[in-house]
């Protein structure tokens, strides 16, 4: 059997390595402006005298673009960090030191980029992997080495600083910096111009309530007492955006509330700016690297539930399949009969109509080809059909009338109706409405209880199967009874597990399927005994348009 191929995974990175200059200069140019304007907004929150910024962004912006875009953008990268030593360090930090502190924060970044490529992060945070691979080469790599860097100049700067003293200080404002930035911009610019179709009233109003929370918590409206607290209800409405909403939106929302605490709280405002501008960055810091762990660690476990749930789908597409198949073996004698009937009457007419062509009896000639061309007909439905059963496409959900799923099953098993002389009583009105399902999964569940019910039935011969169907207004519920034996007491408890079977030669495998395969569509299949003998399987299917019944 042909395995169901996974579907390709889209590729991880948007850039291409033929990329012109044109656009590694348009990338440099974004960098170098990105970089530099957070590198501004960060040394706002620079606390006097000595001027280590509290946190510090454009580590984080340099990680994601050499990320996403290769090491190409590193000479951006240096200019970048040379520009802003220039700017705000100036002629305290001796140039030997400030090439330093280039060339060490070019090198973290690079191994940082290089570690989350050899081990294979994803920008779409597919795991817990993803996550603690950003937060480790963050602390280790791209942090670590820019903090190294950024301490030994401050050290060598100001005489009054040790390294020691500054190192850890400079770490937080690295490490957090990256946290906030570089998630949300990886997962934009990697998503490209991919469009994402999920709910925008829930997206509207989680940011209308994240902004206005962080408002009203770090303009300085509310008492400490009150916004302390208020400030952690971030938490539950980052908590439902991972769980609901893309990880663009999620890091966005997360870096948009972190600008917000970070520079109401630089500006002295809101619950955290009591304590002096260091403490309180560094209180607020630690608030929100919880937040942004929070959201990324439930964003990657909801998208590792999601990944199961499709790896759980394929499974059993492949496993109904080779159901199907198996199913179509067994049915092959018969099939092979009911094909034998029309091909023989295809060489008769065929012949027949050879010599009624040499007679010249035209009349005669046209029915016979009329004959010949009806019988065609049946064998390739016949083969249609099988076709159609066996098939490896993926299934696909339609609207279907109830009647329209179950002739297909009844022509596809005519043959073993006939040679079991199995009466068929069917009760499926035309007029009830469509059920929205995939077909050829139902038709499989189909089979599977009317093969289980003529097994049942057949050491009687002319048995009878009644198959009906109605409406229940929040679903259909289609219904096998039969008039055979019925089934054990003792082996309802395992009925539908896997190989539960009590026939020499079964699988168990049937009703196992057919359950899934319901349960897939969101209905139930269930069995009971009739009274007076006889098994009844029940399974339901979603309607086309619910409507409670009057
Ligand atoms: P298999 O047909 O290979 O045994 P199934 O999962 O289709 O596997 O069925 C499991 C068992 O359920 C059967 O072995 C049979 O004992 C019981 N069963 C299923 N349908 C009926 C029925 N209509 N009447 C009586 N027993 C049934």
């Amino acid at each position: 059997m042909p395995i169901t191929p996974l579907p390709q995974t889209r590729p991880l990175l948007p850039f291409k390595p033929a990329d012109s200059a044109l656009w590694l200069a348009s990338r440099s140019v974004m960098l170098i402006a990105l970089y530099y304007a957070v590198g501004l907004w960060g040394y706002a929150f620079t606390p006097d005298p000595y001027g280590i910024p509290l946190v510090w962004p454009s580590t984080g912006v340099g990680l994601a673009f050499i990320y996403l875009y290769g090491y190409r953008l590193l000479p951006a990268l240096g200019i970048a960090t040379a520009l802003i030593m220039w700017q705000f360090a100036g002629d305290d930090v001796p140039l030997s030191e400030s090439i330093g502190v280039v060339v060490a924060t070019m090198a973290g970044v690079g191994l940082g980029a290089w570690a989350l490529r050899r081990f294979g992060f994803s920008p779409r945070f597919e795991s817990l992997r993803d996550v603690l691979l950003l937060l480790l080469v963050g602390a280790l790599a791209a942090s670590g080495l820019a903090a190294t860097a950024g301490a030994w100049a401050m050290a060598v700067s100001v005489e009054e600083l040790s390294f020691s003293d500054t190192w850890w200080l400079c770490w937080v404002a690295d490490l957090m910096g990256l946290l906030l930035v570089t998630p949300a911009l990886i997962a934009w610019l990697a998503a490209g111009g991919r469009h994402f179709d999920s709910g925008l009233p829930m997206i509207v109003l989680l940011a209308a309530s994240l902004l206005g929370v962080s408002a009203l918590v770090y303009s300085g409206a509310l008492e400490t007492g009150l916004a302390m607290p208020l400030s952690y209800a971030v938490f539950p409405l980052v908590m439902l955006a991972a769980l609901r909403c893309p990880i663009q939106i999620t890091t966005a929302l997360m870096l948009i509330v972190g600008a917000i605490a970070l520079s109401g709280t630089g500006w002295g405002l809101g619950p955290f700016a009591e304590a002096g501008l260091e403490q309180s960055l560094l209180s607020l810091n630690a608030q929100l690297a919880l937040l942004v762990l929070t959201g990324l660690v439930l964003a990657a476990l909801r998208n590792e539930r999601e990944a199961a749930e499709a790896r759980g789908r394929r499974h059993l597409d492949d496993l109904a399949r080779a159901g199907r198949l198996s199913t179509l073996g067994e049915l092959s004698a018969s099939l092979a009969h009911e094909l034998n009937q029309p091909l023989c009457a295809l060489t008769s007419y065929a012949s027949a109509s050879r010599r009624l062509l040499e007679r010249e009896r035209l009349d005669d000639l046209r029915d016979a080809l009329v004959q010949l061309d009806s019988n065609a007909h049946r064998a390739a439905e016949t083969i249609r059909r099988m076709r159609a059963f066996a098939s490896s496409a993926a299934p696909r959900e339609v609207a279907i009338a109830p009647r329209d799923l179950i002739t297909p099953v009844l022509d596809l098993l005519h043959p073993e109706l006939k040679r079991w002389r199995v009466n068929i009583d069917i009760d499926v009105a035309g007029s009830l409405p469509r059920v929205v399902v995939a077909p050829v999964q139902i038709e499989q569940v189909l089979v599977n209880l009317l093969r289980n019910a003529m097994e049942a039935i057949e050491p009687r011969l002319d048995g009878t199967i009644r198959i009906s169907a109605r409406d229940l207004g929040t679903a259909l519920e289609i219904t096998v009874t039969d008039d055979g034996p019925g089934i054990p007491q003792e082996r309802f408890a395992t009925l539908f597990d896997p190989f539960a079977t009590w026939k020499s030669g079964g699988m168990g495998l049937g009703l196992s399927i057919s359950r899934s395969l319901v349960e897939a569509h969101g209905g139930q299949l269930t069995a009971t005994n009739l009274k007076d003998g006889g098994a009844r399987f029940r399974f339901t299917l979603p309607l086309e348009v619910p409507h409670a019944r009057s």
